[in-house]
């Protein structure tokens, strides 16, 4: 697809613009208030040159999943006190996204001011992307801009047939994304690996698939890769082992012999008895396990050989973990990688991560984002965007 042809929100004329803004403020709620407001936070820049350009803003976004039925408890309702403090301006709130309500509360927004409208999947329309639903949204506004990249994969009527109705644009989140995730994966600087981990071959064949035509190394870990290690002959004792995959697994690895794509697979393992938190961790040396243990993490040889491999390359593409993370004992694997693409950054590389799990290790293991290039934010659009999928919000602004 071609990225160019999307309109960005800086080339847009706004200037005392009624402007209609589609955010991912799906934000975990406690005690009726805000939890975490990082993704509110991501959102500033755009907010600001709206409110630079004097605009009337009007927010629409989902909340949960209420499917299609007015839920309190996914109110949008907390989300608005907390735009409110963040951005230092007024901020009304409407207890429907459509109808007399919204449209009331968008007539007393002034300029320079901001109007959160509820939860849109209260209304079945949102999801089915119904046309009449995106023209009703589409009167809040006279420019649309796309800021919720999290939901760009999802062909709904405030991402895909609102761009019938009204002219669309990126915002500078959305740009960031397409910027990382389309252009710098697109046409990489070499050698470029990519760092595939996460539980199943399954959820990851596509993405292997369609990495294959781009990367130059190719470092498979988590568990995953012993449907790898088994396939080329190896012992996994009790270790994942996705049957059903095998044949795929195989034609990856010949695929990658084919294109010249270097394949690293674990060489030792941190295993355990039994897949429990409390269990007890064994360093194996060797790339065979015996059979009454599982791989749950790569072992000291591994991250040393990963991390090597990795400092040597320009762009770094990381999604899935290394183990099982959410277990003390097991995490290290998943750690070293996060720090070697900090250590890669530092160098010069291009470091990128795509897919919630990964965006999960960051955090438990407390590392700063912001020593990597980009963390995108978007769980499932990330992840599609890299398996070559077009994505319905993009292809909507781009038209
Ligand atoms: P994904 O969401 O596909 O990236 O998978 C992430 C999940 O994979 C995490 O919950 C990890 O605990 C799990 N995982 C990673 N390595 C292993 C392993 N060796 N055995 C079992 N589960 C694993």
């Amino acid at each position: 697809m071609n990225f160019d042809s999307i309109k960005k929100i800086q080339d847009v004329d706004l200037k005392n613009k009624k402007v209609l803004v589609r955010v991912d403020y799906n934000v975990p709620l406690k005690d009726g208030k805000v939890d975490n407001n990082k993704r509110i936070v991501a959102t500033e820049k755009t907010i600001k040159h709206l409110l630079d350009n004097n605009c009337r803003i009007v927010l629409i976004a989902h909340l949960g999943r209420p499917k299609g039925k007015v839920c309190p408890e996914f109110s949008l309702a907390p989300v608005a006190a907390e735009v409110e403090k963040l951005f230092g301006v007024p901020v009304h709130f409407a207890k429907d996204c459509v109808g007399p309500e919204a449209d009331k509360v968008v007539a007393e927004t002034k300029n320079g001011e901001i109007a959160l409208l509820e939860n849109l999947r209260f209304h079945p329309e949102e999801e089915k992307n119904d046309p009449e639903f995106a023209k009703q949204l589409a009167k809040h506004g006279e420019v649309f801009v796309q800021e919720a990249f999290g939901t760009v994969h999802r062909a709904h009527a405030s991402t895909s047939a609102i761009a019938d109705f009204l002219p669309g644009c990126a915002g500078y989140l959305v740009q960031k994304e397409v910027e990382f995730l389309g252009k710098a994966l697109e046409n990489p600087a070499r050698p470029f690996a990519a760092v595939v981990g996460g539980a199943k071959v399954s959820d990851k064949i596509m993405l292997l698939n369609n990495l294959m035509d781009k990367v130059n190394v190719l470092v498979i870990g988590g568990g995953m890769a012993y449907t790898f290690l088994k396939v080329q002959g190896h012992e996994i004792g009790k270790s994942l082992f996705d049957a059903e995959k095998e044949d795929e697994a195989k034609a990856v690895l010949a695929k990658a012999q084919e294109k010249g794509v270097k394949i690293l697979l674990p060489v030792d393992h941190i295993c355990g008895k039994e897949f429990a938190e409390t269990a007890e961790p064994v360093t194996v040396e060797d790339i065979n396990i015996p059979a009454d243990l599982m791989g749950m993490d790569i072992g000291p040889k591994t991250m040393a050989m990963f991390r090597e491999e990795l400092l040597k390359c320009k762009t770094i593409f990381w999604n899935g973990p290394m183990g099982v993370f959410e277990f003390p004992n097991f995490a290290k694997g998943s750690f070293a990688i996060a720090q070697a693409m900090i250590d890669a950054t530092k160098a010069g590389a291009t470091t990128i991560i795509g897919g919630g799990d990964s965006v999960n290790v960051l955090k438990k293991g407390k590392f700063n984002q912001k020593e990597l290039s980009h963390v995108s934010t978007g769980g499932g659009a990330s992840m599609e965007f890299v398996e070559g999928k077009e994505l319905p919000g993009l292809v909507a602004l781009a038209k």
